[in-house]
């Protein structure tokens, strides 16, 4: 009785309260010293205050935004009791990965997009209590309790580990299917391991919901570069479906004097070194990376924020971000945004670099850069950067990061002549059920040769054609559409017979 008075409190202060419970930070002034976590996370209270603000909607929004359709009523319910474990598991239903999509999704374009709560005030931290319960079951020891269907004789490959293919791998090991992922890296994970930084999504997490997969019976081989060390045919041999989920971590250039200077990098390179290689640790770890004091970083999405950040953590003293739009017309997150600035990154609005200057020895000296302002709307609808002549000038730098975009990783496509690609080096599917179009065989022909495995590709080496892409949601989406596909086209057949040889 006492309790449900308690209760019935809790949710009146929570209906009134207009903004998130405020999520704990390591202050900027510390965490840019460190690469530990910048968000510390909810404990129990500070998660059922904010469950509390739910006011759980009959038909609820937030669901059908989430590309992987987690119960998310049934989620804050189970917060709102106080069960921490249930909550989990309703999450695990749908997303095995909860640590790692609470600290990346971007619930501002989705779930908390749409919830009713953001109309006046703040919407439910959707993500903030997903990272919770998550965190809770990991210090835990809790694992999802999945129910794996007896196994059905056939045989999945995957090829790549990021995202998409972990997704992939969920769905299909607990249909019963023999899935193994082939991942070109020493580690497991993709862009995850390599590309974003620990102090947003610490490696020992990700390896952690990794292992849930392991747990399940997927197998995971890594070192294998499908394509070279091993061939499509080879696995097409084998298996009667496979899954490609290659990612893009094919790096753009501006193709501007001076990039083949040492100590321009592209980010990806840059943040592969300071992430999978360690090199913050250098000597104690192999990979060295240059310890710049005055950084630039060429772009204005996500991954520009990282590269600025971690420069800032590795020791640089200043760190310019040079975006050729507005602060209004950045794609990085505007959480990222802030916590940039937080952290001193300053921000070369309406600039770009037109060359970049080395000095006798082949390094990087100064970059020169033009102003820009603003035109007409270009096709994305945003306002046009125009160059504003004669306003080159000159700036120091020790090392420039490009940060200006990536593209499909080219190396299968390119060695598997039957895989049909884009203009821009996307593999071409069938946008509804993700099945891979190839060259003279079309996906419904697919479905009646049997000798042909069913092929399906999703994440970022499909790039938007199946909707918008370039998160790591959209790929864990694209996982599960690509699984269900295969599973009702592979339940149409017989496991295929291994080769004779
Ligand atoms: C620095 C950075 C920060 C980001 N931050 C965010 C964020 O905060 N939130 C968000 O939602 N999204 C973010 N993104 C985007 C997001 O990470 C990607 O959209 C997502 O990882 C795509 O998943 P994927 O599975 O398609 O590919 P990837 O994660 O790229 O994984 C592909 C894997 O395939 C492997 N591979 C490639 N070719 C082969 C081959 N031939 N054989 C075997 N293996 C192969 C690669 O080694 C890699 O491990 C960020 C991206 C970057 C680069």
């Amino acid at each position: 009785m006492e309790q449900d008075q308690d209760r019935a409190q809790a949710k009146k202060k929570g209906f009134k309260q207009k903004t998130k419970t405020p999520m704990p930070m390591q202050d900027p002034e510390v965490r840019i010293e460190n690469f530990s976590s910048v968000e510390l996370g909810y404990d129990e209270s500070m998660a059922f205050e904010e469950s509390n603000r739910c006011i759980q909607c009959k038909d609820p929004f937030c669901v059908p935004y989430c590309p992987v359709e987690i119960d998310i009523r049934s989620m804050m319910d189970a917060v709102n009791e106080k069960d921490y474990e249930k909550a989990y598991q309703i999450i695990c239903k749908d997303n095995l990965f909860p640590a790692i999509t609470g600290r990346v999704c971007p619930q501002e374009s989705q779930c908390e997009m749409v919830c009713i709560r953001g109309k006046k005030g703040e919407p439910v931290g959707i993500g903030f209590l997903e990272k919770f319960l998550a965190d809770w079951a990991r210090e835990r020891g809790i694992r999802p309790k999945a129910e794996v269907l007896p196994p059905n004789g056939k045989k999945i490959a995957i090829i790549g580990s990021g995202p998409a293919g972990m997704s992939a791998a969920a769905d299909l090991i607990r249909l019963g299917y023999a899935v193994t992922i082939y991942e070109a890296l020493h580690r497991a994970g993709g862009v995850l391991i390599y590309g974003i930084p620990e102090f947003r999504l610490p490696k020992h997490i990700v390896d952690f919901e990794i292992e849930n997969l392991r747990s399940l019976g997927v197998e995971i081989v890594l070192n294998t570069l499908v394509g070279r060390t091993i061939t499509m045919d080879e696995l097409i041999e084998e298996h009667d479906a496979i899954f490609i989920g290659t990612g893009a971590g094919l790096p753009y250039f501006m193709n501007i004097p001076g990039e083949q200077l040492s100590g321009v990098y592209s980010a990806n390179e840059y943040l592969t070194r300071a992430n999978l290689m360690n090199a913050r640790s250098f000597p104690e770890a192999p990979t060295p990376i240059h310890q710049a004091k005055r950084v630039a970083v060429v772009g204005g999405g996500n991954v520009a924020m990282d590269a600025a950040r971690v420069a800032k953590r590795l020791g640089a003293d200043e760190v310019d971000v040079v975006y050729r739009r507005t602060k209004k017309e950045m794609p990085a997150r505007a959480d990222e945004i802030s916590h940039a600035e937080e952290e001193h990154i300053n921000f070369l609005f309406l600039h770009a670099p037109v060359a970049i200057h080395g000095n006798e020895d082949g390094w990087i000296d100064e970059v020169e850069l033009i102003q820009m302002e603003l035109g007409e709307p270009d096709d994305s609808g945003r306002r046009r950067p125009v160059v504003i002549p004669g306003s080159n000038f000159r700036k120091k730098y020790d090392i420039l990061v490009m940060a200006i975009g990536q593209g499909p990783n080219p190396l299968l496509a390119r060695l598997t002549p039957y895989l049909k690609t884009t203009k821009w080096g996307q593999l071409v599917i069938d946008p509804d059920r993700l099945k891979i179009e190839l060259d003279g065989k079309q996906p419904d022909e697919q479905s009646a040769a049997p000798d042909i495995p069913i092929l399906c590709a999703g994440g970022d080496i499909i790039g938007s054609q199946a909707g918008p892409g370039g998160t790591v949601i959209a790929a864990m989406g694209h996982g599960k559409i690509a699984a269900r596909t295969i599973h009702e086209e592979l339940e149409k057949r017989e496991p295929k017979q291994p080769s004779a040889e």
